[in-house]
């Protein structure tokens, strides 16, 4: 019985690990730069990520290439803390802290350029919620 309890448990844990949690490891030093800046939220959903079924029921990206819903430009799977950027601006690897969006990591490159945070929620009721705002935001730059 009590080991059923544990195996439940460690089952919510990686649920919500895979689905929840913002999985970015917070950098040991101080931000590199704090800028005031426009965020988005967004989610895996057509309507937010910019893809649609093909005649055969398939998604494709807006270019009519294979999509795999829910896969960052970077080929990993979106989470919470997957941000998309305009890669002239920042590159990938930034680190962020959102008020009230919390750790991100900057990933994905989806259609945005310029001075702009794209921030992914697991759902569209989330990131419908958040919508635009700017935020104060602290930045780390990728170093070697
Ligand atoms: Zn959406």
């Amino acid at each position: 019985m009590k080991r059923r309890t544990i195996l439940w448990a460690a089952g919510i844990l990686v649920l919500l690990m895979l689905t929840q949690c913002h999985w970015v490891f917070p950098p040991l030093r101080r931000a590199d730069a704090v800028v005031t800046i426009k965020t988005t939220g967004y989610c895996a959903c057509p309507k937010c990520s910019g893809w649609k079924f093909n005649w055969l029921g398939l998604p494709v990206s807006q270019n009519g290439k294979p999509k795999v819903i829910g896969e960052t430009s970077g080929g990993h799977m979106a989470r919470p803390g997957i941000i998309a950027v305009d890669p002239k601006v920042f590159s990938p690897g930034t680190k962020f802290y959102i008020p009230g969006y919390g750790w991100g990591i900057a990933e994905d490159i989806g259609g945005i350029r310029g001075r702009e945070l794209d921030l992914y929620f697991f759902q569209h009721r989330n990131a419908a919620n958040w919508g635009e705002r700017t935020k104060r935001v602290k930045v780390w730059y990728l170093r070697d």
